[in-house]
């Protein structure tokens, strides 16, 4: 009895409008699942539910109408099925990514690979708020990190090898910020207008504009809702260990310092986020305040 408990307490059973029934939400990092996990997913579903599922914002699949006296028989053949039960409440819940550097051209960096990585340490741990978590392989930011309580994203910096550059306007013409103009016959880049996106580096057909090591921008306190707000920019870094580093900091200052029953964007200052920053720059050497300034010579 005590584990029925237990299991109906779990964030990711959730009490339907209809208290006769729950919905069950899995667990999927990064929004990957395979067949095998699909069809163990339609057989339960099918089992125990209504046969439907419901695809989440959050990149995860849930199962609705479910008797909650079944819900113990269902989370076991659920972790059989390499899919177990989620989280929805006061807790790191599913962490989402876009596809990254595995399928869009765009991408800057890996961030199905980098997003399991945080699944594996972070899922499912209690907070005093809900936290989201959200990747994203570069600027054009397809899964709307910086609305998330902590964003990932991919960027590199344009970089000119002093004297090739024909003057011919390709980067212009791909830069879609109005970044680069061509002066005196040669790219010249607006430091203000850059968003770091990397898309002149693979325009030039001379390949001689090149990319800094890609660096991950990581937000907080963002959220979606009733009131949403972007999250602050915290800092890049140039790692996926020094993200990973990064984000077990700002979870374990979130843990021990935020008051529950308040959205975190909205404690920011009382948690006294850019002392906070200042702290986390000094225990990473690599990190950079966000905008670092750009080399001379740049696009
Ligand atoms: S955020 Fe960038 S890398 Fe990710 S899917 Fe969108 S365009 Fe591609
Ligand atoms: S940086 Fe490349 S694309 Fe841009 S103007 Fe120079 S040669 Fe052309
Ligand atoms: S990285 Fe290049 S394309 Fe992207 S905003 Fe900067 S100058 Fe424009």
């Amino acid at each position: 009895m005590q584990k029925d408990i237990d299991i109906h307490m779990k964030g990711g059973v959730i009490t339907e409008r209809n208290a006769g029934f729950s919905t069950v939400r899995i667990r999927a990092p990064a929004g990957i699942l395979t067949i095998e996990q699909l069809r163990g997913i339609a057989k339960i579903a099918k089992k125990y539910g209504t046969g439907t599922v419901h695809c989440t914002t959050r990149q995860t699949i849930e199962i609705p109408h479910v008797n909650p006296a079944l819900i113990r028989k269902l989370a076991k053949e659920l972790v059989k099925n390499g899919t177990p039960v989620g989280s929805e409440k006061d807790e790191i819940v599913n962490i989402i990514s876009c596809p990254g550097s595995e399928r869009c051209k765009f991408a800057n960096i890996d961030t199905i690979s980098l997003a399991k990585k945080i699944d594996a340490k972070m899922f499912g741990k209690e907070m005093p708020v809900k936290m989201r978590i959200a990747l994203s392989g570069c600027p054009n930011a397809c899964t709307s990190p910086m609305l998330n309580e902590i964003g990932i994203i991919g960027r590199v910096r344009p970089l000119r090898r002093e004297g090739m550059c024909t003057g011919c306007g390709g980067c212009v013409y791909y830069c879609k910020e109005n970044a680069i103009r061509i002066r005196n016959g040669i790219s010249e880049l607006n430091e203000e207008k850059c968003v770091e996106c990397g898309m002149c580096v693979t325009s030039c057909s001379f390949d001689i504009l090149t990319a800094e090591p890609r660096h991950y921008l990581i937000t907080v306190g963002g959220r979606r809702g009733r009131h949403p707000k972007i999250g602050r920019e915290l800092l890049t870094v140039q790692t996926e260990d020094q993200v990973l580093f990064v984000i077990d900091r700002i979870v374990d200052w979130v843990f021990r310092r935020a008051w529950s029953g308040r959205l975190l964007s909205e404690q920011l200052d009382e948690l006294h986020f850019e002392k906070f920053r200042a702290e986390i720059i000094k225990q990473v050497p690599e990190a950079h305040a966000v905008k670092p300034g750009h080399a001379p010579g740049t696009a």
